[in-house]
């Protein structure tokens, strides 16, 4: 059961991402590099010890993500982990009385609809061999018991991921496919700023513990630091 497990990343190449990549790479899991930028992820994944592999993906667009799978399915014909990692933030410093619209329609068509479209795209694949993970890299900014203002597209986008988590792994429930959503922390990135707390080695943690959950773990839960925090 998840022997030779293989794994998918979306926005491998940077950030948070390339640590996940590498952190399930480092434990003997076959990784799939997903990038928007086909050249960029290539580089990223050079730079990765083990068994990594940069394919083309942009989550905003149902033709990638319909190449991606057909590539997954031909090159190992399984997908045990699913990592909804790709993200934007796209409206920090705005409010939501003011918000640009333009700019909501963006964080759900790549937060909520990309972590979606690759959902529909892998669980087919997930339910044939009996074992999935699905983590969808959230933040506690889309958390509704404390939901404040500013970043409204960002909050709504992952108050919706949020959601998405609940509805899937309430479907999938007994399918040996668990769905979880986790929060990295405030971490150094380009999202994140260079002045954040966390490394991105401590930010990919709680994603890689919730990709590699065992047999009867956790499913429809939102985690920080490997522990539930509130919806
Ligand atoms: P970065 O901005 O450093 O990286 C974002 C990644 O997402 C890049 O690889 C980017 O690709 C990719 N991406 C964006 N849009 C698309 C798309 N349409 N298709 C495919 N890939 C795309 O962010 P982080 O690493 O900090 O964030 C990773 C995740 O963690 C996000 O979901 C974010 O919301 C979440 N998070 C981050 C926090 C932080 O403090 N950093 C806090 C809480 C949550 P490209 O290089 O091509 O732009």
């Amino acid at each position: 059961e998840g022997e030779g497990r293989v794994a998918l990343v979306s926005g491998g190449n940077r950030g948070i991402g390339l640590e996940i990549c590498r952190q399930l790479a480092a434990k003997g899991i076959a990784v799939v590099l997903g990038s928007r930028d086909e050249r960029r992820g290539r580089e990223a994944a050079e730079g990765i010890a083990g068994r990594v592999v940069a394919h083309q993906l942009d989550v905003a667009d149902q033709e990638s993500v319909d190449r991606i799978a057909a590539y997954v399915e031909r090159e190992f014909g399984r997908l045990d982990i699913l990592v909804n990692n790709a993200g934007v933030a796209p409206d920090g410093g705005q409010r939501g009385v003011e918000a640009d619209l333009e700019k909501v329609r963006e964080a759900l068509e790549i937060n909520l609809l990309g972590a979606w479209r690759l959902s529909r795209a892998f669980i087919p694949l997930m339910r044939r061999n009996g074992y999935g993970r699905i983590v969808n890299v959230s933040s506690g900014l889309g958390s509704i018991s404390e939901m404040g203002g500013g970043s409204p597209a960002y909050r709504v986008s992952k108050a919706a991921l949020n959601a998405l988590t609940r509805i899937l792994a309430s479907e999938l429930r007994g399918t040996g496919v668990l769905v979880n959503a986790v929060c990295p922390g405030w971490v150094q990135t380009e999202m994140g700023s260079p002045g954040a707390p966390r490394p991105v080695q401590e930010g990919a943690d709680t994603p890689v513990w919730a990709a590699t959950l065992p047999k009867g773990g956790p499913t429809g839960g939102f985690f920080r630091d490997r522990r539930p925090i509130p919806w």
